[in-house]
């Protein structure tokens, strides 16, 4: 072809993984593939009202340019929220909306990475945020983790023996894919190691509020000493993420540079997006509408656990998710999970293979569950097909 595309879309391939996944968008297949949230609990009644009240309130406000930085009173909010929940000490001039964390990935990647710097990530990671880095050209090394999150003394000799590290990409609070959640002391020593190595960090917490059980835990950015990290957030799991709003909370300097780039990006977030998303924190309760959220996802999370019990042959382990919207498999070594998905998209089941959430490959008995989107008789059905063909290939 005569065409010449920049160097940096040899980085950015479709992979094996999202062809075979083209074939669970057929609607008899239960696919526990995605990550979407429940669109069954979106307010879309109060939506309407919010809709109405923001373009008879303030309409040409609301389809006008605004500021970089974004929505006043949408910035207040989510600092008083991520203090109160997240034991941070910030405010709105900490905050930058987005469209979506995912865009916030992108501008870190575009703020840190240089092409050959190493980025440190868990193993395994968020996909979407591997494949945001990867157009900028790093290497990735994996730092071991076991249920507890990332393992500080595996962190720390990496680190000793590694010069060009640019950022460390961490999701503490049930994590994309693994479902799993920071102990307190990780935290802790993570937070040592780094301001010892004066690195970047970008924590990433799309799920944090999204806890079952148990208190939630302080952010890393709460325990920032040294103005290294970055925190990531996101109404798209905790409200809808078809508004695409999301926000980094940054220290001063660095977000200045979040600043820059988001206006060569897109100048802002859309305005009446984060009008209606500040109307509807004003108009109703959006921690009642978490707690909502909690209630349903719990429910099917158990509703997949007891089937994962009662129906998965020995020598399978799984993740017990305290919260968010995913758990993971681990299968005998000897069975592949992309050849399993094979065989259960013919039982008419989908799941993510493990291998992909792994940059530096390997890891191919693993695969990735999500229990947010299907209904409880469906999850039924669908772990039932799928515990079918595990045991087929036992
Ligand atoms: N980070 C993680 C860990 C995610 O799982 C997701 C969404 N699946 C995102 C970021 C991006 O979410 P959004 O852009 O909708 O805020």
């Amino acid at each position: 072809m005569a065409v010449k595309f920049a160097d940096r879309m040899e980085n950015l391939k479709a992979s094996e993984i999202r062809e075979l996944l083209k074939f669970a968008a057929d609607p008899t297949i239960i696919s526990f593939a995605g990550g979407l949230p429940a669109p069954e609990l979106f307010p879309v009644e109060e939506m309407k009202k919010v809709a109405v009240a923001v373009l008879e309130e303030s309409g040409q406000t609301a389809l006008q340019y605004t500021t970089t930085e974004g929505n006043v009173k949408l910035r207040e909010q989510i600092a008083e929220r991520m203090n109160r929940k997240f034991q941070t000490k910030v405010t709105l001039d900490d905050i930058l909306i987005t469209s979506g964390s995912q865009q916030g990935l992108d501008f870190s990647g575009k703020i840190f990475i240089n092409e050959g710097d190493v980025v440190l990530v868990e193993s395994p990671s968020y996909l979407g945020a591997l494949n945001a880095f990867k157009a900028y050209g790093p290497k990735f090394i994996e730092v071991p983790t076991d249920d507890n999150g990332m393992i500080i003394e595996e962190l720390e000799k990496i680190l000793a023996k590694t010069d060009n590290v640019k950022m460390i990409y961490v999701i503490p609070d049930f994590q994309n894919p693994s479902g799993k959640t920071w102990s307190m002391e990780r935290r802790t020593k993570f937070m040592e190691v780094v301001n010892k190595y004066e690195i970047p960090v970008i924590e990433d917490n799309p799920y944090g509020e999204l806890r079952f059980e148990g208190e939630i835990m302080p952010s890393l950015k709460a325990m920032d000493t040294k103005d290294l990290v970055v925190f990531l957030g996101t109404f798209s799991k905790i409200f809808a993420p078809g508004l695409r709003i999301g926000w980094v909370c940054a220290p001063e300097e660095m977000l200045q540079k979040y600043n820059f780039v988001k206006q060569g990006s897109d100048l802002q977030s859309s305005t009446i997006a984060q009008m209606e998303a500040a109307k509807y924190c004003e108009m109703y309760d959006l921690d009642a509408h978490v707690e909502k959220i909690k209630a349903v996802y719990s429910k099917r999370r158990d509703l997949m656990m007891k089937v994962m019990e009662e129906e998965f042959p020995e020598g399978i382990k799984w993740t017990y998710s305290e919260g968010g919207l995913f758990t993971w498999v681990v299968l005998p070594e000897h069975i592949n999970a992309r050849d399993l998905l094979k065989k259960c998209l013919e039982e008419k089941v989908a799941f993510v293979p493990g291998g992909a959430f792994y940059p530096n490959g390997g890891n191919e008995n693993t695969f990735r569950l999500n229990y947010s989107n299907a209904t409880d008789e469906m999850l039924v059905e669908g772990m039932k097909r799928l515990a079918r063909a595990i045991k087929s290939m036992m």
